[in-house]
């Protein structure tokens, strides 16, 4: 990298560029830290202004950028052998409401989010198990967690983005105005644009939760429960010992004082997530599925629950959404009654142990092959091995339409299309 480039780029924003290797280390891997990949510098931007200023001035060099969130993901697609853009709220960065709706700044966590809008006795109606991503981050992907099984995927809380196009122009989109880049743009990957700011829903804060619980002898027998729970938050989980179910509903002030169980909504959440440690790899992903193949795949993970390694399995009931056709990279190809399931398998590896890490990843691809089999998709955040061409072959016409909005907006190829994982050598 010339220091004439870290110049330039400095020009653009106001954090010092991060350029030394000791400063880059840690944006050398994603949460999962399967691969090692070490960015030639580093620009944090704060502001649309600077990221907008970033976007212009590495395009006018034709120096490739790739856009980070909070780095949670584990399919490496945060790693860059050129410059990266990190997305970083400043101190004084808020959410704006206006009736039931409140604009979002897409680079903040969704922690500080929940925070903001508690002052105002609000809650978003999805939060992921940990809020440590950021919300461009999230809606890039999808955002599911324990209440998805009454209000689906985060995506489908989005009324309006803002969003800064690969040559560093920002527009408004919705579904009724630049209706194709809003559709590409959630659940996109950050492959068209990045996500600045998103208008979602939100609903009444609910502090406690009637909390609901039951043991199984495996998944299999969890079936019934997971087809037809009708409660506000909901999962399904074994963390190395019996499967377990907690179903919760939103609790009323006499509850409270009640003999049930009653707990705050944060039962449903991660206590903290900390950027993943060095000495464990998380070879973690997620697969979608609908209603007919639920039973074979809970039959298939039933033989994995005593594997060495696996750290927990985790799964949810999402509500189907309204508009079927309103994200890119939809976790199913097609919807069918009124929910489908997303299912978690979480192994955390030692660092060094190659027996099984070759073990957890087999394991991981043959549940990919599995889901796939069975109709359904991955969540592509996850650790799986899909490369451009595996991509292709799962999403087909989906992969196609958002391929040719990138060649239109992006012709040159600059704007994150981080390096082939197997070009990477591991972390
Ligand atoms: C501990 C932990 C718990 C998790 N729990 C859940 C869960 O319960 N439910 C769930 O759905 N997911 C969960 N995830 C997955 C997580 O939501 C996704 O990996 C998400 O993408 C992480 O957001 P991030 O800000 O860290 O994005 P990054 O990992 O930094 O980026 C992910 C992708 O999004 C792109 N991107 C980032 N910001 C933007 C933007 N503003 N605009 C456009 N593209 C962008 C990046 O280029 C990259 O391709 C979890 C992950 C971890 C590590």
């Amino acid at each position: 990298v010339t220091s004439a480039l870290l110049v330039g780029l400095q020009q653009c924003v106001s954090a010092p560029v991060l350029s030394t290797s000791a400063q880059l280390q840690v944006y050398s891997r994603d949460f999962g830290g399967l691969k090692k990949c070490l960015p030639l510098a580093v620009a944090s931007v704060r502001s649309e202004e600077e990221l907008c200023r970033a976007i212009r001035f590495l395009r006018a060099e034709r120096v490739p950028m790739t856009l980070r969130g909070a780095g949670f993901s584990c399919h490496l697609g945060t790693l860059s052998d050129s410059v990266i853009i990190e997305n970083r709220p400043s101190e004084d960065e808020t959410v704006r409401l206006s009736a039931d709706l409140v604009e979002i700044p897409a680079r903040l966590r969704w922690r500080a989010v929940v925070n903001q809008l508690e002052a105002s006795r609000l809650m978003p109606p999805v939060l992921t198990y940990s809020l440590s991503p950021t919300v461009g981050g999230t809606l890039s992907v999808g955002g599911f967690g324990a209440r998805s099984i009454a209000a689906g995927a985060q995506v489908d809380q989005v009324h309006g983005l803002r969003v800064v196009l690969p040559d560093g122009e920002a527009i408004e989109c919705s579904p009724e105005k630049n209706a194709d880049i809003f559709r590409l743009a959630l659940g996109g990957m950050g492959r068209i644009a990045v996500i600045e700011r998103a208008t979602m829903a939100t609903t009444p804060l609910r502090p406690m939760v009637k909390l609901s619980s039951r043991r199984y002898a495996s998944f299999a027998v969890a079936e019934e429960q997971l087809q037809t729970e009708e409660a506000d938050y909901f999962f399904v989980e074994c963390r190395g010992h019996d499967v377990q179910s907690h179903a919760g509903v939103s609790a009323e002030i006499q509850d409270v004082f009640s003999s049930e169980s009653v707990v705050p909504r944060e039962f449903f959440q991660a206590p903290s997530a900390a950027f993943g440690q060095d000495d464990v790899i998380h070879v973690w992903c997620d697969y979608f599925v609908d209603g007919s193949a639920l039973g074979s795949m809970l039959e298939y993970l039933d033989t994995y629950l005593q594997r060495e390694g696996l750290d927990r399995i985790h799964i949810l009931a999402i509500r189907t959404p309204r508009s079927p056709n309103s994200r890119a990279f939809r976790p199913l190809k097609k919807f069918s009654g009124n929910r489908y399931f997303g299912i978690g398998v979480f192994y955390a590896v030692p660092r060094g142990d190659e027996r099984l890490l070759r073990d957890a990843r087999k394991a991981q691809r043959d549940l990919l092959e599995r889901c796939l089999h069975l109709g359904g998709r991955p969540y592509l955040c996850g650790a799986h091995d899909l490369d451009e061409n595996g991509i292709e072959s799962i999403y087909g016409e989906e992969y196609e339409e958002v391929e040719q909005m990138r060649d239109r907006l992006d012709p040159d190829g600059l704007f994150n299309r981080p390096p082939n994982p197997a070009r990477l050598p591991a972390a």
